[in-house]
């Protein structure tokens, strides 16, 4: 158990009661197994993206298409992102997924186009951690580089809390970002602590209004109340408004009314695999 107790020595101090409670040992034999198909994946590349688009809350028509990643495990077959994501971004293996999750968006946006489609922006998932450690910028520009597309076909979601700290160094980072032609979005908004204000000084183009608003849209007024002002600030401040998490035709109705800008949800959509998404590209060209 050598790992384990290295693992109780970086972690936060414990009492060695709390240590040797056996759910807590379970729970660390987990994690490290999971750290070290991890590792595994990365190297291999066992990783997938699927694709959910966003529309435009009046006409429904494709806006674009949140890459969201999949791990398809050998044994375990696809292993949804809220079981190894955390884990990554503790172990800072997020740094070289998220690396990976950037190349295959580019390199599908590549393929996309060469297939003849009339391709929509790509928005993909940027962690706390990766946003504030890894090199993101330039892999970025390396990663559309290479792939040969523009770089206005990628746009980033980060969330509030990887906004929090030195804004100076975060406005630079992110005006940097930018400059490539890349768009920048704030992710899960309204379950951080950010200020539109603060937002609007980082120049953010899309606020992602997080799924909990959403889902109290239909039987708390207060929730519109609430959106309404997000919405009207979030314009005034020259940024789009998307709803995440739309189920029901009456919560995109509500958000048709609060002048919205996106939806983007099961009601629309499931995120698709990239066969999928391609057929959901080529009937909203032809539409
Ligand atoms: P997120 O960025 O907020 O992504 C939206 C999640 O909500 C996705 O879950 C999506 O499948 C789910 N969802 C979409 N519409 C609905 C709906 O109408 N109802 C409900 N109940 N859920 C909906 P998923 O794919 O399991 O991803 C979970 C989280 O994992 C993401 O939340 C994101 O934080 C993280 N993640 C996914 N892919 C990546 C990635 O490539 N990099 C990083 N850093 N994080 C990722
Ligand atoms: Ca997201
Ligand atoms: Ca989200
Ligand atoms: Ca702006």
């Amino acid at each position: 158990h050598a790992d384990i107790a290295m693992y109780a020595a970086k972690g936060e101090r414990r009492g060695s009661h709390a240590f040797y409670q056996p759910e807590f040992h379970e729970v660390l034999r987990q994690r490290i197994a999971t750290e070290r198909e991890l590792a595994e994946a990365i190297e291999r590349d066992e990783f997938e993206l699927h694709y959910q688009p966003r529309v435009d809350a009046c006409s429904g028509r494709l806006l674009s298409l949140e890459a969201l990643v999949r791990w398809r495990h050998p044994r375990r077959g696809m292993v949804p992102p809220g079981e190894f994501i955390p884990v990554a971004e503790n172990t800072g293996q997020i740094i070289a997924l998220g690396a990976l999750v950037i190349d295959r968006a580019c390199r599908q946006l590549a393929l996309w186009r060469a297939a003849g489609l009339d391709v929509v922006p790509v928005s993909v998932n940027v962690s706390a951690m990766q946003f504030r450690h890894g090199d993101v910028h330039d892999h970025l520009a390396r990663a559309v580089s290479v792939a040969g597309i523009p770089a206005e076909l990628i746009e980033i979601e980060i969330t509030e809390s990887a906004m929090l700290g030195d804004l100076d160094l975060i406005r630079e980072r992110l005006a940097a970002i930018r400059a490539l032609g890349i768009r920048i979005a704030v992710d899960d908004f309204g379950t951080g602590y950010s200020s539109l204000s603060q937002l609007q000084r980082l120049d953010v183009d899309v606020l992602k209004v997080d799924r909990v608003f959403t889902a109290d849209l239909d039987h708390r007024p207060e929730s519109q109340v609430l959106f309404r002002a997000i919405v009207s600030m979030a314009h005034a401040l020259d940024m789009r408004v998307v709803a995440e998490g739309v189920e029901t035709v009456p919560q995109a109705a509500i958000l048709r009314d609060l002048r919205c800008d996106e939806l983007q949800g099961y009601l629309v959509a499931r995120p698709l695999p990239a066969a999928d998404a391609a057929d959901t590209i080529r009937r909203a060209a032809s539409e």
